[in-house]
């Protein structure tokens, strides 16, 4: 099993359990996955290597893990033959297991992903004409209960480590052959699907966080793995095509912009204060105006480089024509270089709500336009294998009715 401590995640009333920073494995060995590079100059030293070999071993390796993406120490063939071994003794390269990769009639596939100690979570690869774009998970589960939100009836399990994070991106380019130089054993099946959208031909060219889980309750672990995905000497993603989504962790978000600098895209839905509420019950604590003052403060934030604001259509919830001008009202008043993201409700078992009508969404994203905010509607992607927004979610850990109302009952009395 993995070892776990307990940390206070910012906002939430009870500490909850998270996986060290680094866990030998059963066997003894390091993942070293997920860990910057200093880190692995570091151990490598530990383990008995002199200052000048650790600092040369680290960087071969470090382009190894991350821009080659090799699983084996054995195919780094500029690395001695003799230290291979001594590598494959003490470390490893790991990856989250694949439970189960689906594959939507619209070319989204969805794979369900388990951690070392048991947990499956989930993320979504979503192709379309110009972009590829991965969507990837930063917690199992969410300590969240937005009511339309299928992965908000999980508890949250625990965080994702940054191994775990980073990880999915490089299982993406697995299973898309998307490594410098050959694809990788057993997965070129996936072949009949490459295509040409940049300049190396990638199909990944986007990361966005709003898999399972709220990325700003587990910021450091997110952080670290954003900046290996960013890291120049690996998968080096640029930190405009990543943007990161939060329902509103305000404390959180200049940290986001100075530590990280990704695209932000904050999780609306509603611009009264009675049905946020309901719908985003951490607006309790942390109101609209104030999360979008906070959002005229994120750093990096201009018009070439707008804040999404997603607006999940809920049908006679969320969706009149006054929603809609006060929406372009609430917008305008803190100066925003605003984009409006209009996400049709992606319904599942149980769901107490329902998409509002075509009509109702097209007015509704007309009202903005015309108040000179872009508004389009998403349409929605992978519903047949349940992978569209808001439908993620795991079998085993299921919240109680019950639990779920405690927690809607301390976010408020925590907001009082
Ligand atoms: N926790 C973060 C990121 C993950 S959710 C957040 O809430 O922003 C990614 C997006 O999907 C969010 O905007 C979320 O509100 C939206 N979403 C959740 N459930 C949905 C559903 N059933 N239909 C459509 N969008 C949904
Ligand atoms: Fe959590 Fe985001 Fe779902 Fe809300 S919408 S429950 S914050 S994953």
């Amino acid at each position: 099993m993995t070892q776990t401590n307990l940390m206070t995640i910012p906002g939430q009333v009870d500490p909850v359990p998270v996986a060290r920073d680094i866990t030998p494995r059963e066997d003894g060995r390091v993942d070293l996955i997920g860990l910057p590079k200093a880190r692995i100059r570091e151990l490598f030293e530990e383990a008995g290597l002199d200052a000048k070999a650790a600092k040369l071993r680290a960087k071969q390796v470090f382009h190894w893990l991350y821009h080659r993406g090799v699983t084996e120490f054995d195919a780094m063939t500029d690395i001695a033959k003799t230290m291979r071994p001594w590598l494959a003794e003490r470390f490893v390269i790991g990856r989250p297991d694949v439970v189960e990769a689906q594959h939507s009639s619209d070319g989204t596939r969805k794979w369900l992903l388990r951690t070392s100690d048991g947990h499956d979570f989930e993320m979504v690869f979503i192709p379309d004409e110009t972009r590829g774009t991965l969507c990837v998970s930063s917690q199992v589960g969410c300590t969240l209960n937005c009511t339309f939100c299928h992965t908000g009836t999980m508890r949250l399990v625990r965080n994702l480590t940054p191994g775990e994070i980073v990880g999915q991106v490089m299982l993406a380019r697995d299973a898309l052959g998307e490594w410098p130089r050959g694809t990788m054993a057993g997965l070129d099946e996936f072949d009949e699907d490459r295509g040409h959208y940049t300049a190396d031909g990638r199909l990944l060219t986007n990361i966005v966080m709003m898999g399972m889980g709220e990325p700003l309750y587990n910021f450091d672990h997110v952080r670290d793995a954003l900046n290996l995905v960013m890291d120049g000497d690996g998968l080096a993603l640029s930190k405009r095509r990543i943007t990161l989504s939060t329902s509103g962790v305000i404390p959180m978000m200049d940290r986001c912009g100075q530590e990280i600098g990704v695209n932000l895209a904050v999780s609306l839905h509603a611009v009264r204060k009675e049905v946020r509420d309901e719908i985003v019950p951490l607006n309790k604590k942390y109101g609209i105006e104030d999360l979008l003052q906070a959002c005229a403060d994120y750093p990096g934030a201009s018009n070439a480089r707008r804040i999404t604001f997603e607006y999940v259509m809920l049908k006679d919830k969320n969706d009149s024509d006054e929603d809609a001008r006060e929406l372009v009202r609430l917008l305008r008043k803190y100066d925003l270089p605003a984009k409006v993201n209009l996400i049709p409700f992606n319904p599942w078992p149980g769901a107490g709500y329902e998409c509002s009508t075509p009509e109702r969404i097209r007015a509704f994203s007309d009202i903005v336009f015309e108040g000179g905010i872009s508004a389009p509607v998403r349409t929605p992607r992978g519903r047949d294998i349940d992978a569209a927004c808001g439908q993620l979610r795991t079998a085993a850990e299921k919240k109680s009715r019950a639990q779920r109302d405690r927690e809607a009952a301390g976010t408020a009395a925590a907001a009082s």
